[in-house]
């Protein structure tokens, strides 16, 4: 389907206008992936001209959240060694508020053409006749008056005398437009419903449709993989780059992500959406990439777990989706889960330890500082690894790993066991893990001996009494993994604390 003519080169073109939205990461992702699989490539461009709504350091930071997905672009804009926002490439610059002469050439260009003129209108003007096509129930569409009054001389003598103007497109007014997308099949516009766009402002700065028509076309990009939301727009672009006598480039309009329960777009109303949120909430950038991979690419086979190299290899353009797909946050946690899991325990006790770090920080009471060590952690997370869906669960019911636990006596009892029994369970559990030397405290030693001597038909027996009095909790990992996490002395400890209540 790809142009094979051409070499494969694709963009990711983001507004820096605040965070990168997990849907924007999808889009950088598809990207990416058509140019890896290609062998073409994959640059990235700061459509940075609506210069109101640039936010400082968020090309900085849309860089680190590229780059945590594992999304490195080969050219244009990247952060260097020393952190720091540069360029590679010969198509540069790649950041458009560096580039406004150019298109200020090029959109004059098109004046002189005969596709575009100035328009000298006030905004007052603008407001009433957007006010009267209300009124009316028509789309608001400017209506070429400027083009019908003035000649391109008397327009440019205009200029020369200190008049302001923009440069709009001149949208014919009749006819349709029409591209292959690659998603969509044939999608056809009619003219008449396009407005004459304006192209370039009267502060010289370009528009987003004129900037990356321009661009797309220097920067010979072959392919564009964008939001739906685009797809409006693409007539306009289409019509632009036929109005220079360029080639347009094949374009994909993604799904849209919807919101499992309102079925709207994804967006920032619906909590957090940005990839620095998932992030901080302790998803692992395989988890998410793989989760948002499938989100508008469907590979047609059973597998769903991917990492990169493999939906390097898999991805295939002709299986992205045309409706929307549902961004079911309980299958990200599953699937983040088991990232978790696959984790060698030392990198994972590394990703958790920050969130450990701050549960203990938040404590007022401070626990002992014996137990503030990586060793200590790795034990915690070893044990509690197998219920995680992102690492900052890590933190959920832990206290008693840090505090010998408060609970009701009552708690202690198995089914209808009386104070008797529970005192003789404890007791012989004490006397088991008692008997266990130092050196042999490990979890197998434990488990073994232990359920050695537990009734085979009622093991709660002995085993809830020395959990509860472990953990002071009705849910918990089991008391083997407690004990071996807490050591011996303060295991038995634990449990002659229990025994007196
Ligand atoms: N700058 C646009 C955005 O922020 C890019 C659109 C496109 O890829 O053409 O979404």
């Amino acid at each position: 389907m790809k142009k094979m003519n051409k070499k494969v080169r694709v963009r990711f073109a983001p507004s820096p206008t605040g965070y990168l939205h997990i849907g924007s990461l999808r889009t950088a992702l598809y990207n990416f992936l058509y140019a890896k699989k290609y062998g073409g490539d994959f640059y990235i461009r700061v459509e940075d001209t609506d210069q109101k709504r640039i936010v400082p350091e968020v090309i900085e930071k849309l860089l680190e959240s590229l780059e945590w997905a594992g999304i490195f672009p080969n050219e244009g804009v990247f952060t260097d060694e020393k952190g720091n926002i540069a360029e590679k490439g010969k198509y540069g610059p790649y950041i458009q508020s560096k580039r406004l002469e150019i298109y200020q050439k090029y959109a004059h260009e098109l004046v002189e053409k005969g596709e575009a003129y100035y328009c000298f209108c006030a905004p007052e003007r603008l407001d009433s006749l957007r006010a009267i096509q209300e009124k009316a129930k028509l789309a608001p569409a400017y209506d070429k008056l400027c083009l019908k009054t003035f000649s391109l001389d008397e327009a440019k003598e205009k200029i020369k005398n200190g008049e302001s103007c923009v440069i709009r497109f001149d949208v014919p007014e009749t006819g349709e437009t029409e591209f292959e997308d690659i998603i969509r099949g044939k999608v056809k516009f009619a003219n008449k419903n396009l407005d004459d766009f304006v192209i370039l402002k009267s502060d010289g700065y370009p528009t987003y449709h004129l900037a990356h028509v321009v661009d797309d076309h220097l920067m010979e990009t072959s392919m564009v993989f964008r939001g739906e939301e685009w797809l409006p727009s693409a007539p306009k672009h289409i019509l632009m780059f036929k109005a220079f006598g360029w080639e347009v480039p094949s374009y994909a309009h993604l799904n849209v992500i919807l919101n499992k329960n309102t079925n709207r777009k994804l967006s920032k109303r619906d909590g957090d959406v940005s990839v620095e949120d998932f992030k901080r909430k302790g998803y692992l950038p395989e988890a998410v990439v793989n989760f948002i991979a499938l989100l508008g690419w469907n590979p047609k086979t059973e597998q769903e777990m991917f990492s990169l190299n493999e939906l390097v290899e898999q991805f295939e353009e002709n299986k992205l989706n045309k409706s929307g797909s549902i961004f079911d946050i309980e299958k990200l946690d599953w699937m983040n889960g088991n990232y978790i899991r696959k984790k060698d325990i030392g990198e994972l006790t590394g990703l958790c330890r920050g969130y450990i770090e701050d549960y203990v920080e938040s404590l007022e009471k401070k626990p002992d500082e014996n137990l503030l060590n990586s060793e200590y952690y790795q034990k915690i997370v070893a044990v509690e690894k197998e219920r995680l869906k992102k690492l900052a669960d890590i933190t959920d019911n832990i206290d008693f790993y840090f505090f010998s636990p408060d609970y009701p006596k009552d708690l202690l009892r198995w089914k209808q066991m009386d104070d008797l029994e529970v005192g003789r369970s404890l007791e012989r559990a004490a006397k088991i893990l008692g008997e266990i030397e130092d050196a042999e405290w490990n979890l197998e030693n434990i488990k073994e001996k232990l359920l050695l001597s537990a009734d085979p038909k009622n093991r709660g027996k002995l085993l809830w009494p020395l959990r509860v009095a472990f953990t002071g909790k009705e849910k918990s990992p089991s008391p083997f993994e407690v004990a071996w996490v807490l050591g011996k002395t303060k295991s038995l400890e634990r449990i002659n604390k229990a025994i007196e209540k």
